[in-house]
């Protein structure tokens, strides 16, 4: 097999990683730039556009850096990825409006997918995207194992998934992201729970919390810590849409303690199916609220209802975004409404033992560094 990085290799986002034998071509991944300005113009690859060139495009998570330029790929091109990232994407796209992928196939732990003479094997991992897998690519008697964007400090059991990797496999491309953070140690999501709950605990007022909205392991983590400090869990209808699309054990308002709420009265509709709360209602009830950098007037409103001194919010997102003008604006008048800010937050990416504990596992003769600012760290370690 042959391995095409067309890009994505020393930077960190933007995948489109391709693997070919004389008979079939396939992409994993079809990432946008996560810098905006190289998006404004398509990548220059023969056949995924303009013409169906490649017999298929499998992706690992719905994260834009992975998935975004799917939706511009040719229609006759099979696209694959998970069945419950494709209801997250499909519920957001129509939560916004705008038009959807349609997958031709989905991705499911270790149902291999044989596309041509390749075989493609998922295994489901553990990242800040839901429903994310690596890929396993296998012809010709060789094997190349892509890990898309994991980590070991979720949820699930990163033992587990080593024990069910091959024990050797010929090339390894492998996700970098935090080895440019020196010396970076990823905190669990159970620590990151029992550290919100103890500052929950610690506090009288209103509770926020600013985080994504598809980032669904979080939404888990601050569901816990609410219910364990007996606060009301509150999602704004994109949240709620998104957390009832994957519905069993995700928190969303078909949980007794979780209700939805709008910040623009013309979704009332759409609020109606949930178990909602209005401003009445949060003035009498302790909670916490998930929020995001577009609500500002609206806590400006419910402030003039609800209490905000004494109150907090956790910012629960990577530290970069706090320098984007509407992110530090949003912060500056949270603080100016009485509001102490904290930062409780953990990576989606694995940090160095878990990548070392990984390569130790599949033991690859060769190591393809992807989605990393720090590519020499693989020759060094
Ligand atoms: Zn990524
Ligand atoms: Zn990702």
């Amino acid at each position: 097999m042959n391995i095409t990085i067309h890009r994505g290799q020393n930077q960190i986002g933007g995948n489109i990683i391709e693997i070919s034998t004389d008979e079939t071509k396939i992409l994993l991944d079809v990432g946008l730039d996560l810098d905006e300005e190289k998006n404004k113009v398509l990548p220059n690859i023969k056949g995924l556009f303009d013409e169906a060139g490649y017999d298929a495009v499998f992706v690992s998570h719905y994260h834009g850096d992975h998935l975004g330029l799917a939706y511009q790929i040719h229609k006759d091109i099979p696209l694959f990825m998970g069945e419950k990232s494709t209801k997250i994407i499909q519920t957001s796209d129509a939560y916004k409006g705008v038009p959807t992928i349609s997958p031709k196939g989905f991705l499911e732990h270790k149902k291999k997918i044989v596309i041509g003479d390749i075989a493609v094997t998922p295994y489901l991992c553990d990242h800040s995207a839901f429903d994310s897998y690596m890929l396993l690519c296998e012809a010709d008697g060789e094997s190349i194992l892509y890990t898309g964007d994991f980590r070991g400090n979720g949820r699930k059991p990163y033992d587990r998934l080593l024990s069910e990797l091959p024990a050797k496999v010929d090339k390894l491309i492998c996700e970098g992201t935090t080895l440019s953070r020196n010396g970076y140690v990823a905190v669990t999501e159970r620590e990151l729970e029992e550290q919100a709950v103890a500052e929950f605990r610690n506090t009288r007022g209103p509770i926020f919390v600013l985080q994504s909205s598809t980032n669904i392991d979080r939404i888990v983590t601050m569901y816990r810590a609410a219910k364990r400090c007996g606060r009301k869990f509150l999602q704004e209808l994109y949240m709620a849409e998104v957390a009832s699309a994957i519905g069993g054990s995700i928190p969303n308002p078909a949980f007794s303690d979780v209700y939805a709420f709008i910040t623009n009265p013309d979704r009332y509709d759409a609020l109606t199916k949930y178990r909602r709360m209005g401003k009445e209602g949060m003035a009498k009830t302790p909670f916490v609220m998930c929020v995001r950098s577009t609500m500002l007037s609206y806590l400006q409103s419910l402030s003039k209802m609800v209490d905000f001194e004494g109150g907090l919010l956790v910012y629960s997102m990577w530290s970069g975004y706090q320098q984007q003008p509407r992110m530090s604006r949003f912060l500056k008048a949270c603080e100016e409404m009485g509001l102490r800010i904290i930062a409780l937050h953990t990576s989606g990416h694995a940090d160095a033992e878990t990548i070392q504990r990984l390569i130790a596992r599949v033991n690859p003769s060769e190591i393809i560094p992807v989605h990393t600012e720090n590519a020499q760290w693989f020759d060094k370690r």
